[in-house]
């Protein structure tokens, strides 16, 4: 079902979080379902498809099953919209040494060396004022690169090769994104520029948040197409595999299929739109409403549901093969991940890993394991908080990926796809739980 082409493109319309979750809403339109407001009454029925954003870029979808919810529980699949990166300040511009830059301080955990030196522009939110008065959001990404952040010469840092490279985040990290001295700064070149490209009076720009972003399109890579190489695969493919098998889901259907699509992962969730917060699970209440008490309708759905918490897995890489538990070294275009720690830093419990197993069996796909060597802290992501907020039964599981959290990582041509077939099965409902 899924094309390699259908996730380059998803993955160039999703710069940022509020692009990614624009962007699914688009597709999710297209496939015929319908956008609810959370402030409205919502009269859902068996077959209904779905989608609800929260904060402009957090998403839940799903289709309403024929069967209950407290009878059949849900198939539950979450992943995270935000990838690491630098954003700008309020108060963005300055001069210095006849140089204009920009102020950005960092989100997440990005690899800060890879920023530099690569053709950066801007993307994010406009707020504007409409022309009958209040506020309305749109979205911008300008097109050329405007902004760099410039290496030092080898010729001024003579050990970087052998010391490694050291960043201040607040001095180092600044780009350049112009010439001039503070008179040049009063011109308003970049609001004008923000205002040209969303297509809005420049005098109508309330206020901006936006991020820095590689101007360079995802692509296929490798002597035979093995690769992608891209920005954002941490966890946009997870979002687009998401998506690709809620779409592809027959309706109607027996049990009630949903997607979370979480922004604010990787600054630890905590926010009115992220998984830590009401968003699933107030969704999940107002499809409970069928009986007399809906909570206890949601108690009984949840106690029957299982959740598929993708998001991306590390493969071995060739020349850190080290890094990785010996027994446990994911490969590139071989299969969905199944990640397992002893920690609990992922939800995966022996009943949910075999029934993903079963699910992959069904779907007749490969999968492969991976757990974090005994003597290197572990990662984690939005599944041991769900599991936690929603108390539901919980896998972790991936596609394989190089260099996470790089401005530009590395994912094979087929694990999206491969992603998306296990979501499919999992979603389908056809497996049931360990009883
Ligand atoms: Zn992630």
């Amino acid at each position: 079902m899924t094309s390699i082409d259908d996730l380059l493109a998803f993955l160039a319309a999703s710069p940022t979080a509020a692009h990614a979750v624009a962007e699914s809403a688009r597709r999710l339109t297209e496939a015929g379902f319908k956008q609810l407001d959370e402030r409205d009454a919502w009269k859902l029925k068996a077959g209904d498809a779905f989608f609800v954003v929260r904060g402009g870029s957090s998403l839940v979808a799903g289709v309403v099953g024929k069967k209950a919810p407290a009878k059949n529980g849900f198939r539950l699949v979450g992943a995270h919209t935000d990838v690491p990166g630098l954003r700008l300040k309020p108060r963005d511009r300055y001069a210095h040494e006849g140089y204009l830059q920009l102020g950005v301080e960092v989100y997440g955990g990005p690899i800060l060396a890879t920023w530099l030196d690569r053709d950066l522009t801007l993307a994010g939110r406009l707020i504007v004022r409409e022309k009958g008065g209040g506020l309305a959001e749109t979205l911008v990404r300008l097109a050329t690169p405007i902004c760099r952040i410039p290496s030092l010469a080898i010729h001024l840092n003579r050990q970087v090769n052998d010391d490694g490279l050291k960043l201040d985040k607040q001095k180092h990290l600044p780009p350049i994104c112009g010439l001039g001295d503070q008179e040049r700064l009063e011109v308003g070149v970049l609001r004008q520029a923000l205002a040209e490209a969303a297509g809005v009076e420049a005098d109508d720009l309330v206020e901006y948040r936006l991020d820095l972003v590689d101007v360079q399109p995802p692509a296929l890579g490798g002597l035979e197409n093995e690769f992608v190489f891209a920005r954002g695969i941490d966890n946009l493919v997870s979002c687009f595999a998401a998506l690709e098998a809620l779409t592809a889901l027959p309706r109607p259907r027996e049990t009630t299929a949903v997607i979370a699509l979480f922004d604010s992962e990787e600054v630890g969730s905590d926010t009115a739109r992220g998984a830590s917060s009401t968003f699933l699970d107030v969704v999940l209440e107002r499809l409970c409403q069928a009986g007399k008490n809906p909570r206890e309708e949601l108690t009984r759905a949840l106690a029957q549901s299982l959740l598929a918490s993708a998001d991306g897995a590390h493969a071995v890489h060739p020349n850190y093969a080290d890094q990785h538990d010996p027994r446990h070294k994911p490969r590139l275009n071989s299969g969905p991940v199944i990640k397992v720690n002893a920690g609990e830093r992922y939800a995966t419990t022996v009943a949910t890993q075999a029934y993903l197993q079963e699910c992959a069996e069904l779907a007749g796909l490969p999968v492969q394991h991976f757990v974090q060597r005994s003597d290197l802290p572990c990662g984690t992501t939005i599944g041991p908080l769900s599991a936690t907020r929603l108390g539901v039964a919980t896998v972790d599981v991936g596609a394989p990926m190089l260099s996470m959290h790089s401005i530009r990582e590395t994912t094979g041509a087929a694990d999206a796809r491969l992603l998306a077939e296990l979501l499919a099965a999992h979603l389908g409902g056809e497996v049931g739980l360990v009883r």
